[in-house]
């Protein structure tokens, strides 16, 4: 659904609440040339307490820790961002939405070195349902392993949420879309098991729940910390340090996807190899369960993962 379809009127730029159709910036924008942007994606959910942000402090967090490797300084303190979000909700009575913070080298020179360029502040907020479908959340998703390998840590920062990145995303997703695919995983440099273009991914053998680790050239996926929390609190060893091989991705018991989009996606099927029973597996199950009634607020746990409005 595009944007036009959407119940949607207002944009925080820069400091100021603009009308949606005002929100704009100059073709030669320093982001638009180089992809030198930074951002976050973040769900605020209708919980059975009133609606509230997901892990909102974890996200700017994030945010500001991805402007560090471009030198780039964000002019608006948490507190403003968090302000900001909030009232944009609230304008535009958006109880369940996805909230995008961007932050971009604007118009001044078009070296690639920013000089003077200003670093301009966007947050926009939109309803969102499931990022793969809602039969993707029960049934699963057939994914492909990608043509293309992921950008190495050592050419390009992958734990920075670099607008420039998404390039390398768009190929492998896009090429698994092509050939009738929902989804690429995407491998290292070094050919072991990385990320999807917008996911983590955790596999399942044995009843041992298994992530790459952050040397893997992957993003530090809020998603997958609170995933790997879950399931250590239900009694599930996770080791997030792994190193995955292609092959095991055919022989795991269950594997399945995190991201603040994708939230709990099983996978059923990898390059037409069949998972475990090529459906979601039990302990996605749980898994998925403890998120969704995390989220919702169906359970009084880690309250302080919530910002409500
Ligand atoms: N990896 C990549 C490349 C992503 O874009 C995302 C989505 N932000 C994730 C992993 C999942 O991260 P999170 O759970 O923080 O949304």
């Amino acid at each position: 659904m595009g944007f036009d379809e959407m119940d949607v009127d207002t944009i925080w730029m820069d400091g100021e609440f603009v009308d949606w159709d005002d929100a704009q910036i100059h073709v030669l924008t320093h982001g638009l040339h180089y992809g030198t942007g930074v951002f976050e994606g973040v769900r605020c959910y209708d919980t059975e307490k009133g609606p509230a942000l997901f892990r909102w402090e974890e996200h700017i967090e994030r945010f500001y820790n991805s402007t560090k490797p471009y030198d780039m300084e964000i002019p608006f303190d948490s507190e403003e961002l968090t302000e900001a979000t909030l009232e944009l909700l609230e304008r535009q009575d958006l109880e369940a939405a996805y909230i995008r913070p961007i932050a971009f080298y604007g118009y001044d020179t078009l070296g690639v070195s920013p000089g003077d360029c200003p670093t301009k502040v966007a947050i926009a907020a939109w309803p969102w349902g499931a990022y793969l479908g809602e039969d993707a959340l029960e049934n699963g998703i057939e994914v492909m392993v990608s043509s293309w390998r992921k950008h190495s840590s050592s050419q390009i920062p992958t734990n920075a949420k670099t607008t420039g990145l998404y390039v390398n995303s768009l190929l492998a997703g896009e090429e698994a879309r092509r050939n009738g695919y929902a989804e690429a995983i995407v491998l290292n440099k070094e050919g072991n098991v990385a990320e999807g273009p917008g996911e983590n991914i955790f596999l399942v053998r044995d009843g041992t729940i298994y992530t790459p680790g952050l040397s893997e050239s992957i993003l530090d996926g809020i998603t997958r910390n609170t995933v790997i929390e879950l399931a250590r609190e239900r009694g599930y060893e996770v080791q997030d340090t792994a190193s995955i091989s292609r092959g095991e991705l055919n022989t795991a018991d269950e594997l399945f996807f995190t991201g603040s989009a994708a939230e709990v996606t099983p996978i059923r099927k990898v390059d037409n190899v069949v998972i475990g029973d090529g459906s979601r597996g039990p302990v996605t199950e749980e898994l998925q369960q403890a998120f969704f009634d995390l989220v919702e607020r169906r359970t009084d746990d880690h309250d302080e993962w919530f910002t409500y409005l």
